[in-house]
């Protein structure tokens, strides 16, 4: 295949452009064009392709195939001239995330002699590996202080091709992965990379550069990081969440923080107090259950309690005399039926679930003394509990 001419090299700011179709072909069963030029840049070094139209139809993937770049489309492939046009917000997000990395890369270089290890580009986040076994929070500002210096400076970023043999006057941060005509991307007199990617004009333009969640891997640290408009939704989205919850505990932004903590400790508190008092409860209940009761076997449907507690109260029943227990109670969508003796008695409660299931279909199990069924219809536990109580009526 022949070699594409890549506009975007020349100037990152064209969308628009026209040029030739050399070969048409099929990409995983969807057609895709190879054009004499293109504006398209395609994935790679980290960087998502562009979106966008060719002679109307929408582009769904950009590759780069040894040289040549093949569009693959989502529509009839154009023949002949064709017009073609970038998504204009897509591409500008791509580059300033792009620049942004590379900034960031070199304050970190810089700074704290971490080298860039890899970059990724994802739809939301973007995440740079940075050879460091660890970094401290204030060592993470530094670093993000800097790369906003950077920003705010508005230093020109210039793009040129060195030939191989005199790479070696220009001040990489990383050696180059390719051979030939390198091309060089510098931020003015800060940062020197060899990269293809699609960068913006000067550092104003890339924005806010934020440093999010820092995560180890392979011994090093992998940091996620928002640039330009994505810092922007961000903070944006927390800062709304935050006066949401300010409002909801009627305190300042500052000390929501602390009042989810407390909160979240109080509610923890509770819930074992409340723990606490059900076991009190119930034992009052069972006791109650036992006086009144008509003889061994007691049984029914538990409107008001949960699964749980319908076995704790079964549990408490079978602890105070010769009871067989068969309560209904209702999950979340299922229906349960809980089974339970006392251990004088002889029965193997497994024995009961064919009784059971013969009204409605049941999973689950337990021992001789206690077995809890699950019922996906709960409109029919009624029956299945008065189907168990039975069978524990005729197995003493
Ligand atoms: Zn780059």
């Amino acid at each position: 295949m022949s070699e594409t001419r890549r506009l975007y090299f020349d100037d990152a700011c064209l969308l628009e452009f026209d040029a030739e179709v050399v070969e048409r072909r099929e990409h995983e069963s969807h057609p895709a064009v190879v054009l004499d030029r293109t504006a398209f840049y395609p994935e790679s070094g980290g960087q998502p392709w562009d979106r966008g139209t060719l002679g109307g139809v929408p582009v769904l993937q950009v590759l780069d195939l040894e040289g040549a770049i093949l569009h693959v489309l989502d529509g009839p492939a154009p023949e002949g001239r064709v017009h073609g046009a970038v998504d204009r917000a897509v591409r500008f997000d791509h580059m300033q995330q792009h620049t942004g990395q590379h900034v960031l890369s070199q304050a970190f270089w810089e700074l704290l002699k971490g080298e860039t290890r890899s970059f990724h580009m994802g739809p939301d986040l973007s995440t740079l590996e940075i050879g460091l076994p660890k970094i401290s929070d204030a060592d993470c500002d530094r670093v993000e202080d800097r790369a906003n210096a950077v920003v705010w400076e508005d230093r020109q970023v210039k793009t040129y091709f060195v030939p191989e043999e005199r790479i070696g006057e220009v001040p990489l941060r990383r050696p180059p992965k390719k051979q030939g005509l390198l091309r060089v991307v510098e931020v003015d007199g800060f940062d020197y990379s060899a990269c293809g990617g699609t960068h913006v004009r000067r550092t104003g333009e890339i924005g806010l550069i934020r440093l999010g969640g820092v995560e180890k891997i392979r011994g090093n640290l992998r940091f996620e990081f928002l640039c330009g408009g994505r810092a922007l939704c961000d903070y944006r989205a927390k800062d709304r969440t935050v006066r949401r919850l300010a409002a909801s505990f009627s305190c300042s932004a500052a000390d929501a923080g602390g009042q989810v903590e407390r909160i979240s400790a109080e509610g923890k508190a509770l819930k074992k107090r409340a723990r606490r008092l059900e076991e009190r409860l119930a034992a009052f209940e069972a006791a109650e259950i036992v006086r009144a009761a008509p003889g061994r076997v007691i049984a029914g449907v538990l409107e008001d309690k949960t699964p749980e507690e319908a076995r704790f109260l079964a549990l408490n029943i079978v602890r105070r005399g010769d009871f067989a227990v068969a309560y209904g109670a209702s999950g979340e969508s299922q229906g349960h039926v809980i089974l339970a003796r006392a251990e004088s008695l002889k029965a193997d409660l497994r024995q009961a679930v064919p009784a059971v299931a013969a009204v409605v279909p049941v999973k689950g199990g337990g021992g001789p003394s206690l077995v809890e069924l699950v019922a996906a219809d709960k409109s029919r536990l009624g029956e299945a509990v008065e189907a168990a109580a039975r069978w524990l009526a005729e197995h003493p």
